[in-house]
């Protein structure tokens, strides 16, 4: 089932004012490793098949397969090699800003060197959406939103946005920017509920930011509970999903996408019929009770 089925409520985000446009379901690569370009081709094909067409990757992604640093990003550069077409069809996505040892660095021209390599490492001409994967401390808003404008003016990078940012940090970036971020992406599942109170998407509902829900199902530990608030999480979500014929993935899909500032999960799953059955999470609304019963069960208390 593509996510773009007709009678379906979700409907397309727009990133900024560039005319982009991506489904409500992105794809992540933090897991996409190995050398098997033929089996990294299926999983980019699987997801623009599915109709999810917002693919997020970073130059750190790597490592934590016991790959090199920007591994993710050379192995989607083998695929569009092979495959040149493909790039025409979805948002890339990729984000910056950590360095191996240090371990973060947006200073202007760490920034410009990353996305410099980050192209290269894909074979592509531009970056749709260019992200800081994590607040440096020691740089100073006013400098990355200068490194921000010259990659626009140099064509390399369409929009920009952040990660792991407080409201706060968002802001003293954006107010130095000549142009509005666009994107926001924090940790947020049903295991992961603190952007509902740390101000993240009452501000993305602000600044009309897309919000990016990394993690969307606690990398796995949803599906694995081994510790009682998971198992009630998974629980209250169990119902929905069995009410609604649709997988316990898709319910806690579901849940993120219900926020009114329409968080898109980012899909992690490296299998190809996970990755379709996240459009399942597309097919069905949730009631208010039902959220709220999701929401309990994650802080373990009632709600006032
Ligand atoms: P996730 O969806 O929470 O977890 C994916 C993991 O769950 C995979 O290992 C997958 O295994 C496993 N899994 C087990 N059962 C599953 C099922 N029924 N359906 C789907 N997956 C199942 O997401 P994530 O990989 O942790 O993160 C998603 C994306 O968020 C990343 O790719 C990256 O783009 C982004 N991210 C960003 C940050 C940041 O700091 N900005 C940090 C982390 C992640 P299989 O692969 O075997 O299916």
């Amino acid at each position: 089932m593509a996510l773009t089925d007709p009678g379906v409520s979700h409907s397309r985000r727009t990133l900024g004012k560039s005319g982009l446009t991506t489904s409500p379901i992105a794809w992540g690569m933090w897991r996409f490793r190995g050398q098997d370009v033929k089996a990294a081709r299926t999983l980019v094909e699987t997801a623009l098949e599915t109709g999810i067409d917002l693919l997020d990757t970073a130059d750190i992604y790597g490592p934590d397969n016991g790959e090199p640093f920007g591994a993710a990003e050379a192995l989607l550069g083998k695929v569009l090699a092979e495959a040149p077409s493909l790039r025409r069809r979805f948002v890339l996505a990729t984000k910056g800003g950590i360095e191996m040892g240090t371990p973060y660095n947006s200073s202007p021209a760490y920034i410009a060197s990353a996305v410099d390599a980050s192209l290269k490492r894909m074979g592509v001409e531009k970056i749709d959406l260019w992200q800081i994967h994590r607040p440096d401390h020691l740089a100073h808003p006013a400098r990355i939103a200068e490194a921000f404008v010259a990659l626009r003016a140099a064509g390399k990078v369409v929009e920009f946005g952040v990660s792991n940012h407080t409201p706060a940090q968002t802001a003293a970036l954006q107010a130095y920017l000549p142009f509005p971020l666009v994107s926001t992406q924090p940790e947020f599942s049903p295991l992961c509920i603190e952007p509902l109170y740390d101000g993240v998407l009452d501000q993305a509902l602000q600044m009309d930011l897309v919000t990016l829900a990394w993690s969307p199902l606690g990398g796995g530990r949803l599906l694995a509970p081994k510790d009682d608030r998971t198992r009630a999480v998974a629980e209250a979500l169990g119902k929905v999903a069995e009410r609604a014929g649709v997988s316990l993935s898709a319910a806690a899909y579901g849940w993120i996408l219900a926020h009114p500032a329409k968080p898109i999960p980012i899909v992690g799953s490296q299998t190809p019929e996970r990755i379709r059955e996240a459009a399942q999470a597309l097919t069905f609304e949730f009631t208010r009770a039902e959220w709220y019963a999701v929401l309990t069960a994650a802080r373990g208390v009632p709600l006032p």
